[in-house]
């Protein structure tokens, strides 16, 4: 038989345990309603550019990874890990994506610092291994923590990679920003592109092999993106209803 204390400490016990379920279900439904509850001001983003149609159609397609707005919202601090073992060309490249992408994201900065850096930078590696220890068979790498462990839509930290044979830093690096890969076709080519035909070997040479080439629809599409009218967490869906559009548009 329990003692008449130790019912009323289970009693407590119980008690503080429905009180702590209750808190995180309110809370849980709280996040809920304001992620679900994030929307944009259309005219003030249109009167920004008075994008066409396609632009936004592409804005759409590549603006959006797991179908969310996930940009920055703080200074991106550009670490480069081990810059003793690599060339200066290396480094170099670094500080020309930063010095490409610095008007495009603007009023966030990006800027390069020596240590505590929220992008990591990691140049070419003879692997690439995930957190769980496992190999990647992939040219270069972006890993952004997931949601469980950040609870926030903004991007907090980013760690890129490009293994040693490969220069396709620039590329993971649009993904630290926030851009996926693109779905479809278009006919020009894009960072975050798959497909596209080139017309010459000299127009493959300029765009493909150049590290640092970057088309001005993918400018725009970052200038989009880090818009003060565009919020992370911003649904793709909710984003083509406000502009009419939807993906039959294409
Ligand atoms: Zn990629």
């Amino acid at each position: 038989m329990f003692s008449k204390k130790w019912r009323l400490a289970f009693r407590i016990f119980c008690s503080i345990l429905f009180a702590l379920g209750a808190l995180f279900t309110i809370l849980f439904v709280a996040a809920l309603c304001i992620q679900s509850s994030i929307t944009m001001n259309v005219e003030e983003f249109q009167k920004e550019g008075n994008y066409s149609k396609e632009t936004m159609m592409l804005f759409a397609d590549v603006a959006f990874p797991y179908d969310r707005i996930r940009k920055w919202d703080e200074d991106i601090k550009v670490e480069i890990v081990y810059t003793d073992k690599l060339n200066e060309s290396l480094i170099l490249e670094i500080d020309s994506i930063i010095a490409i992408l610095s008007p495009l994201i603007h009023p966030v900065k990006i800027y390069k610092v020596p240590e505590n850096g929220n992008l990591k930078v990691y140049r070419k590696v003879d692997s690439i291994i995930e957190s769980n220890g496992k190999e990647i068979a992939t040219r270069g790498f972006c890993y952004i923590p997931p949601l469980i462990k950040t609870l926030s839509w903004d991007i907090k930290y980013a760690e890129v990679s490009d293994i040693w044979y490969c220069n396709c830093i620039f590329h993971e690096i649009l993904h630290a920003i926030g851009l996926q890969h693109s779905l479809y076709p278009y006919p020009f080519y894009m960072n975050m592109s798959g497909t596209y035909i080139f017309d010459s070997y000299e127009e493959m040479e300029e765009k493909l092999y150049n590290p640092l080439y970057i088309s001005e629809e993918e400018k725009l599409i970052i200038k989009m993106l880090y818009s003060p009218h565009i919020k992370s967490g911003l649904k793709k869906k909710k984003f083509l209803k406000l502009m009419n559009l939807n993906d039959y548009n294409r």
